[in-house]
Order: structure tokens, then C-alpha cells, then sequence
């Protein structure tokens, strides 16, 4: 990137006021309201389970499993229920790549303020224990390296009034999922998590949180080890939802 446009990024970091993060135009709370219309919750037509579109939801179909999507029907996730705040369109898109990948932290109230609308509305009702996230591997320098999720994880609990169990770790370093398809990301994961304190998981509501469900097979990789470990339910929560 050249330097100007470091300067300019900088800039934008520091100076008020704040720039719509999506489109650049002035605005108070970093995304305008141009901008936040244009995201869209995945809406009703979706898996009752997992929360991904359904296709074959028609009307007329009475088929009992008609609300389930195909995966769900085959009983391949771990976890009880995932829901998301939005679709994994462009707005959402820019704001969750722009924190993740150029690291724009300042981001972070934003994508609190996501997460926290979405579960107030799908899991209010619930009663979780503890919430976690995906962690970054860390290696041998264990704890010193966190995911951008883990980060918001402190902030996320005071918001939505829920304790941080901390309690999962990645123990293998893995290849970026996005790279890989369906079986191959199964295959990548494995292994890959561990309860620190099954004691601390036993019997208890989890709420899973992270950026993007798209296969979900992390999400489910990081289920399946807190299962094991005892825990009862396990509620997923994500910003935005891939298709
Ligand atoms: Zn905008
Ligand atoms: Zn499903």
C-alpha cells in the first residue's frame, strides 16, 4: 500500500470525526445510514436449526421436515441452534474484513453493536452459562496470541451481560479454512480444539461466538469438544452468515 494511503488509513483511525466505514462519507457512528440500510437479516425463510436459507421451503410443501435444511435433516451439527445477524453481503462483508484482516479495531463497537442486537433477538429467552469464541492458535508462546474474536470477547460479556468462559484452545495450527471444501475443512479441524476445564463446560449453555457461519464446520468442530466435555446446549452466534 503506499504511503499516502497508509496516512489517509491512519488518519481515518484517529481523527473525528468518524468516516462511514463501508463508503468513506462522514457520518457519527462509522457505518451511515445509507450504508446500514442496506444490510439484511437473513430473514424467516431459513433452517430452524442451523439458520441457513432454505431452498425448497415452498408454499405448499407440508413435508414435517420442511423447515430443516439437508444437513440438519441428517443431524451433521453438534450444536443446538445458530442464528446471525445478517446476510454475509457487501456492507457487512467490508466491516468484518476491514477489522479481521487490516485490523481497523476501532471497528470493534460496531461489530458488538451486531452481535448484541442479534442476541437480543434470537436468544434472549435462553438461559447461557458462559460464551466463547474461536481462539488463535498460540503455539508454544501459549495465551499471548489472540483471534480478533477473542479481543472482543471481554467487551461482548459486559455488554450482553454473560461471563467469558475462556475455556477453548486451539492446540494445532491449521490451514485457513476458506481454502479447503467441505470434507477437507473436517479433516483440517480435527483434533484442532480443546476444553481447557471439562468441570467448567459440564451441564452447561453455551453461546459460540464468531464472524462469519458459512460451512460452519468450525463452529461444529468446537461444538462436538464441548459436548465431550459435558456441556448441554450449544446456542451460535454470528455476525453474518455466508451462503
Ligand atoms: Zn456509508
Ligand atoms: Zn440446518
Amino acid at each position: 500500500m503506499p504511503l499516502l494511503s497508509n496516512i489517509a488509513e491512519l488518519l481515518k483511525d484517529t481523527m473525528l470525526p468518524p468516516l462511514c466505514a463501508v463508503c468513506g462519507s462522514l457520518c457519527e457512528t462509522y457505518i451511515c445510514k445509507s450504508c446500514y440500510l442496506q444490510i439484511r437479516p437473513p430473514g424467516s425463510n431459513i433452517c430452524i436449526r442451523c439458520g441457513s436459507f432454505l431452498k425448497h421451503n415452498l408454499p405448499g410443501n407440508n413435508s414435517p421436515y420442511a423447515e430443516y435444511c439437508n444437513l440438519c435433516k441428517n443431524e451433521e451439527y453438534s450444536f443446538y441452534m445458530a442464528r446471525s445477524f445478517a446476510n454475509y453481503d457487501s456492507a457487512v462483508a467490508c466491516i468484518i474484513r476491514k477489522f479481521k484482516y487490516r485490523k481497523f479495531y476501532y471497528l470493534k463497537d460496531i461489530i458488538l453493536s451486531f452481535l448484541k442486537e442479534a442476541y437480543e433477538y434470537y436468544y434472549s429467552g435462553q438461559k447461557i452459562d458462559f460464551i466463547e469464541t474461536v481462539p488463535a492458535y498460540s503455539g508454544i508462546i501459549k495465551g499471548n496470541i489472540k483471534s480478533h474474536m477473542q479481543m472482543l470477547m471481554p467487551k461482548l460479556s459486559i455488554c450482553l451481560k454473560i461471563p467469558y468462559g475462556d475455556n477453548i484452545i486451539k492446540i494445532k495450527n491449521t490451514l485457513r479454512q476458506q481454502e479447503l471444501g467441505r470434507q477437507s475443512r473436517r479433516i483440517n479441524l480435527e483434533n484442532s480444539f480443546k476444553i481447557r476445564h471439562s468441570l467448567k463446560a459440564a451441564r452447561k449453555n453455551i453461546l459460540l461466538v464468531d464472524d462469519v457461519f458459512t460451512t460452519g464446520s468450525t463452529l461444529n468442530q468446537i461444538s462436538r469438544q464441548l459436548k465431550n466435555a459435558g456441556a448441554h446446549k450449544i446456542y451460535i452466534l454470528t455476525v453474518a452468515r455466508g451462503n
